[in-house]
């Protein structure tokens, strides 16, 4: 998609679970280029919102469109393989294994499923120092995940995200749990594969950093969008306030 087009487009989705509607009718657009913030109180919608996007789950009715096809009947590897990335809100990196281990280790899984070739190999280790090195941690790929600190094992993730060369990513609360020495340095490497074209749609509490990094914001409460536009005018938004912020 060029800068400023549809890159996912969700379309009046709905999912059920049991009596509870999760998510709600909702239709939502991510255009190529944004940093869109995806906020609302717990129980909103938004974990089941991007388990939808990722084929985790199923939805009961409406459409999801990526890069200009309909993905919401594709198997979630295939979504991966058509550029749609997802780093997760409870750390999943194999604590015993380096860093840079890590990071490549998307890829066998991504291998067998395409049978691409070993020709591919040569240039794996170069793009896991390449990304090591982005995120700022290339002096760390030769140690074990499990001892670097939460921070930096979030950006480990990050790469891991990158390696299979996402459009799209789907960040889960990127800030959660980091100490703040850190955070600067997360929202900087957004910034940066940002300008370098990826688009991200990001989950996160901290509203002063979802106010300060991403454009547009999108605001979901009971599985619906209440409100979305410029980080500004959400901000001041009196539905937003009193359903969410103003909480
Ligand atoms: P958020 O991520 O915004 O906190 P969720 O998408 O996790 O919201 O949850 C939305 C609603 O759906 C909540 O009421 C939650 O309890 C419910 N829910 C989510 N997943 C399940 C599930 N697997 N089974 C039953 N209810 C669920």
């Amino acid at each position: 998609a060029a800068p400023g087009e549809v890159l996912l487009s969700v379309r009046g989705v709905s999912r059920r679970f049991g009596g509870l509607v999760a998510v709600d009718d909702l239709s939502l657009d991510v255009r190529q280029g944004t940093i869109t913030a995806l906020i609302g109180p717990n129980g909103s919608g938004k974990t089941t919102l991007f388990n939808l996007v990722t084929g985790g789950l199923p939805a009961d009715s409406g459409e999801i469109w990526f890069d200009g096809r309909r993905i919401d009947r594709l198997r979630p590897w295939r979504r991966c393989h058509l550029g749609l990335g997802r780093s997760y809100q409870v750390t999943r990196l194999f604590k015993d294994m380096t860093v840079r281990e890590n990071v490549v280790a998307p890829l066998a899984d991504a291998r067998w499923r395409t049978m691409l070739s070993d020709a591919v190999r040569g240039h794996e280790a170069e793009r896991a120092r390449e990304l090591l090195d982005l995120v700022g941690l290339g002096r760390f790929a030769g140690q074990q995940a499990g001892a670097l600190s939460y921070g930096q094992q979030k950006l480990v993730e990050l790469a891991q995200v990158l390696m299979l060369e996402p459009k799209l990513i789907l960040l889960d609360e990127p800030a959660g749990g980091v100490n703040p020495s850190l955070l600067g340095r997360i929202a900087e490497v957004i910034r940066e594969l940002n300008a370098a074209g990826v688009t991200f749609l990001v989950v996160e509490h901290n509203i002063p950093l979802v106010l300060d990094l991403c454009d547009p914001v999108a605001v979901l409460a009971g599985g619906r969008l209440i409100a979305e536009g410029p980080p500004g005018r959400v901000r001041e938004d009196p539905v937003v306030l009193d359903a969410y912020l103003g909480a």
